[in-house]
């Protein structure tokens, strides 16, 4: 078994790499190719953390494998990411355990690479404006990935703590040398922006509806979690609603299930997953002025995509660490 650390896994998964990966994923998905079930979720008592099970097969990949994955929003300000884990790799034939890889770097940028295919198909072509609420580890490979699809010129970020969206801004112009602008409220770092991506922890809503103007295009990240909102319902009610998986959104999303409880949405809002538009199911954006949402859930054939191709480049390049760890008939005398 190969084991693979954060720093070999963002190095061998440069986003660049990673967008058309999720565009093959969300392909194959639509394609029927994909056994995907709901992600089962343990919850630690009396908090808001999280133990998330996600396990994938897909035909169009030579290993299956599972994400585990636990989610602590406590751990905001402290140096540990607030996702912490492994995708475990089991190889199609044998079903032989053949990787373990860092989690917290492949949920980074496989999500944001997934935002980059939903703002490459829905996004109009001019979009050059992207405002960014929250200013966390998804806010910095969101600026990475959003750029990379549409000509940004105009970067704002909002977060609740205002040095934090002050420190990313510092690191936006070291890392990138891209300059952010911090605005003082979320409604004014979405102000006539173009793309909007939420990437907050938040269990209540950042973005409101009545903030959002002709032409925008949303990516809604957060709140990926049972009960966690950040978009209130006129936000989901205005807009034509994308997602990763129609499944994950009618189960998993309370952005959009607390629109449907309040009868302003339906099971017929979802336009369409990403996959279909890519298939040339559906269609995406079809006029400049309207407004679209894409609802992120994250999926596990995302994880598995990403990992199997670290996992190639790694046996390739002859990166990581070979552990014996067995699964082995024991000799016949
Ligand atoms: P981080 O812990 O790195 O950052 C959390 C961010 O949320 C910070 O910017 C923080 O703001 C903000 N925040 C926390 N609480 C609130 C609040 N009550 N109101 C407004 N803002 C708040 O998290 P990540 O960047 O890793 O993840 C962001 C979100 O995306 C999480 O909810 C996560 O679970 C979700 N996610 C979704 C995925 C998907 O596939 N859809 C995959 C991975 C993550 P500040 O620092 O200013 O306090």
């Amino acid at each position: 078994m190969r084991i693979l650390t954060q720093a070999q896994v963002t190095s061998l998964l440069p986003m660049r790499e990673c967008i058309p990966l999720m565009e093959a994923a969300l392909a194959s998905l639509s394609r029927g190719q994909v056994v995907l079930p709901l992600r089962p979720v343990l919850r630690i008592p009396d908090r808001h953390d999280v133990f998330a099970m996600m396990p994938a097969y897909s035909a169009a990949l030579p290993a299956f494998g599972v994400k585990l994955i636990t989610v602590f929003p406590s751990n905001h300000g402290t140096d540990l990411d607030s996702h912490q884990g492994a995708v475990l790799l089991f190889d199609s034939q044998h079903g032989q355990l053949v990787a373990m890889l860092d989690a917290s770097s492949i949920t980074a940028i496989r999500t944001a690479a997934v935002s980059a295919v939903a703002t490459r198909l829905l996004a109009r072509e001019d979009a050059c404006t992207l405002a960014l609420l929250g200013s966390g580890v998804q806010a910095r490979t969101h600026l990475e990935a959003i750029a990379l699809v549409r000509p940004i010129t105009t970067v704002r970020v909002w977060s609740r703590t205002r040095d934090h969206a002050a420190a990313f801004a510092a690191w936006a112009e070291r890392a990138h040398g891209i300059a952010v602008e911090v605005a003082d409220s979320a409604p004014r770092a979405v102000r006539r922006a173009d793309v909007i991506c939420t990437v907050t922890s938040s269990r209540e809503p950042v973005l409101r509806g009545e903030w959002l103007e002709p032409g925008v295009h949303v990516n809604a990240v957060g709140a990926s979690q049972p009960g966690a909102r950040e978009l209130d319902s006129a936000a989901v009610a205005t807009a034509r609603v994308f997602a990763d998986r129609r499944e994950s959104l009618l189960h998993e999303s309370e952005d959009f299930l607390a629109p449907m409880r309040e009868g302003l949405v339906s099971e017929r809002s979802v336009v369409a997953e990403l996959g279909e538009i890519l298939t040339g199911k559906a269609t995406g954006r079809t006029a400049p002025a309207e407004i679209t949402l894409f609802k992120s859930l994250g999926l596990a054939v995302e994880d598995l995509a990403a990992a199997c191709h670290v996992y190639e480049r790694a046996e390739r390049e002859g990166v990581g660490t070979e552990v014996a760890l067995g699964g082995r008939r024991p000799p016949s005398e």
